[in-house]
């Protein structure tokens, strides 16, 4: 039977660590505020904001929700991020995407002010990621990912680590993120040929390929651990994640269960970020 990785476990530690810190600040009279964007009511997107008030409510961050129009235009989304920009009340910035595709995405992410972004929209707070420079904001999943690994001391060192992504909200950076510890990383994707013997012979699989249940046995050892980020809807409405949890966990190591893995530990890691921008 494989060891649960439980990212509820993580996100605990996580927030007993934020509540201090935002205890210490409030004393000195300083106060994390996240700011939400959010273009017009995908119910995705309300979703989540709901889920991250209730935790900032419960952590003592405060929150600021603007919410707009769906109608409005690029100029109109840059005014409104320029506002919370310069409002010195504000310390991170919360972007909802992808935005409606009459929005043109890689202006904003470029206007967001970089000591508050802390959702790492910014080609700069990417590029650090890159570079190995620890002092930007990172991408609030690969992290959480991350963290869990951490979290758990599993040795990075020399191990071979396969990522099955290639986009730059989740396999690029945490592809980079891997290599600073000085794993051998390989990254899968959807021209990827052969995927169970590259996943096979890897001591660490971390899946983010949005199918449920996509991964069985054959795709791991009996020494596999395996870090499932995927998040999508079973053939029963469902949530799962990209491996068949149920087909696997007597077979392999250690596994992410869905929910309560990785997602489990995403939005305290932007609400650690939160307070970090308020520092
Ligand atoms: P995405 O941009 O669609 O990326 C999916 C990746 O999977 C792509 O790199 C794609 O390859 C690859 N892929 C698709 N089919 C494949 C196949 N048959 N074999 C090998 N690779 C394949 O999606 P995303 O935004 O990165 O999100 C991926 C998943 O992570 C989703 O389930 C999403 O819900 C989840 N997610 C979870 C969190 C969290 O906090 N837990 C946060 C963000 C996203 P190509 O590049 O060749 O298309």
């Amino acid at each position: 039977m494989a060891d649960i990785l439980s990212g509820k476990v993580v996100s605990k530690d996580i927030r007993e660590q934020i509540k201090r810190q935002v205890e210490e600040m409030s004393n000195k009279g300083k106060y994390p505020t996240l700011a939400i964007l959010r273009v017009g009511k995908n119910p995705g997107d309300i979703s989540y904001e709901k889920s991250i008030l209730k935790s900032c409510d419960n952590l003592g961050i405060k929150t600021r929700v603007v919410e707009l129009d769906m109608e409005i235009n690029t100029e109109g989304l840059i005014r409104e991020m320029e506002s919370l920009n310069n409002d010195d009340s504000i310390s991170g910035i919360l972007l909802f995407r992808p935005l409606p595709s009459h929005i043109d995405e890689e202006s904003i992410r470029n206007k967001i002010c970089v000591e508050k972004d802390v959702d790492c929209m910014h080609p700069l707070n990417l590029e650090k990621i890159f570079e190995g420079d620890i002092t930007g904001f990172a991408p609030c999943t690969p992290k959480a990912a991350m963290e869990i690994l951490s979290h758990y001391d599993i040795p990075l060192e020399g191990k071979k680590v396969v990522v099955v992504n290639r986009s730059m909200v989740v396999g690029k950076p945490l592809a980079m993120m891997l290599l600073e510890k000085n794993a051998t990383v390989t990254i899968c994707h959807s021209r990827t040929k052969d995927l169970a013997s590259i996943t096979r012979d890897a001591d660490i699989v971390i899946t983010a390929l949005g199918r449920a249940k996509f991964f069985g046995k054959e795709y791991f050892k009996e020494d596999s651990i395996v870090i499932d980020v995927g998040v999508s809807l079973d053939d029963e409405g469902s949530i799962s994640g990209d491996v068949d949890f149920k087909g696997v966990e007597d077979f392999v190591n250690m596994i992410t269960p869905v929910p309560g893995g990785v997602g489990a530990v995403t939005t305290s890691i932007l609400l650690s970020q939160v307070v970090s921008a308020c520092k």
